[in-house]
């Protein structure tokens, strides 16, 4: 009711409704997106060509539809089996330097000034790097795309939910060389158990006394008690999706009262199965209660989508106009782990 109340409000007031003309040309911040999720098809097949990458033909023939998960209803489980490809082609530094500098040289085509990148170093060591190695590579290509076009960047490392919490704490101790000199952040990423919080204290802990931020995917397809669980037993800065937040208050409250960013990522919702419609996404109840949150891809490539189309998703379910757009925004620069200069930067844009 409260939704349809504000439409005709904002139509009584000669409201107007963005169009994807509009979402293209506004400067867009995006803050979840996972850069073995992000590949081009023809560089993966070119990489694999170049390198000791053994694709079969079939693997070759379907490529793009191998990147690309299923549109509905799937799991996470599922969602994640379009990684595989990527990770096998990712284990040499040109491979990962040319990927993250395409990331964001696509992020930048659809006017993106900002993008926080994220991957797990400990997945690209099966052909001998070492994580230090791949993080180096990473920050190079990032390095590269920022001097060359309008955008700015960091990345986040990514520590797997199921893996061992010895290897999350190799990746936060290689990747402190780097902390606020490329690398700003760590994530807990991959499947969602119930409770998962619990293995890694010790490694969140000690990513924080490093000076490291922290955004951990949590109330993705499990429960919202693994949101309250990241907030109180890790510490987390900012949640990845929060979908479930609604099932639980404590959660709820704390989410509110500090503010606390949500990266909502509507395309890949549905793909995992965390929601069944984009009308029934939490996303729109979290908004209207002034929830702090932001809209992101999640993987260009596997969700077959881009920060516009995501956009464009959001304006139409939160009835969203430029005002609207530009405060979404400027909570987006204040909630990334960007520093002062680049969040001035950003806040110039608008
Ligand atoms: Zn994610």
């Amino acid at each position: 009711m409260k939704l349809i109340y504000n439409f005709v409000f904002k139509l009584g007031c000669g409201y107007k409704m963005l169009s994807k003309e509009n979402i293209y040309d506004f400067p867009k911040i995006e803050l979840h997106c996972h850069l073995d999720g992000s590949l081009r098809a023809n560089s993966i097949l070119e990489e694999s060509h170049t390198n000791d990458v053994k694709l079969t033909d079939r693997e070759k023939y379907n490529i793009e539809n191998l990147l690309k998960a299923p549109k509905v209803n799937e799991s996470l489980v599922s969602y994640l089996k379009s990684f595989d490809i990527p990770i096998r082609v990712m284990q040499n530094k040109k491979s990962i330097e040319r990927f993250t500098f395409e990331v964001y040289e696509d992020a930048s085509k659809e006017n993106v000034k900002y993008l926080e990148l994220r991957f797990a170093p400990s997945l690209h060591t099966k052909m001998g790097l070492n994580q230090s190695e791949v993080i180096e590579a990473a920050i190079s290509g990032m390095k590269n795309a920022t001097k060359k076009y309008d955008i700015e960047g960091n990345l986040i490392l990514c520590c797997m939910k199921n893996l061992s919490e010895k290897i999350a704490i190799e990746t936060i101790e290689r990747g402190r060389d780097y902390l606020n000199h490329g690398v700003v952040a760590v994530d807990l990423a991959g499947p969602e158990e119930e409770g998962f919080s619990t293995k890694f204290i010790n490694a969140m802990s000690l990513a924080k006394k490093y000076g490291y931020k922290i955004t951990i995917h949590a109330g993705e397809v499990a429960s919202g008690q693994n949101i309250l669980d990241s907030i109180k037993m890790l510490d987390a800065d900012r949640i990845g999706h929060g979908v479930r937040l609604y099932d639980n208050i404590e959660a709820y409250e704390i989410i509110k009262n500090r503010n606390i960013m949500l990266e909502v990522c509507p395309t890949s919702n549905i793909q995992t199965n965390a929601v069944s419609s984009l009308q029934s996404h939490p996303v729109v109840s979290y908004y209207n209660d002034k929830l702090n949150l932001c809209i992101n891809t999640d993987n260009r490539t596997v969700s077959d989508t881009t920060l516009t189309e995501e956009y464009v998703i959001a304006s139409k379910l939160l009835n969203m106009g430029k005002d609207d757009y530009n405060k979404m925004y400027s909570n987006t620069v204040k909630s990334s782990f960007a520093d002062n200069s680049v969040k001035e930067f950003l806040l110039r844009k608008i």
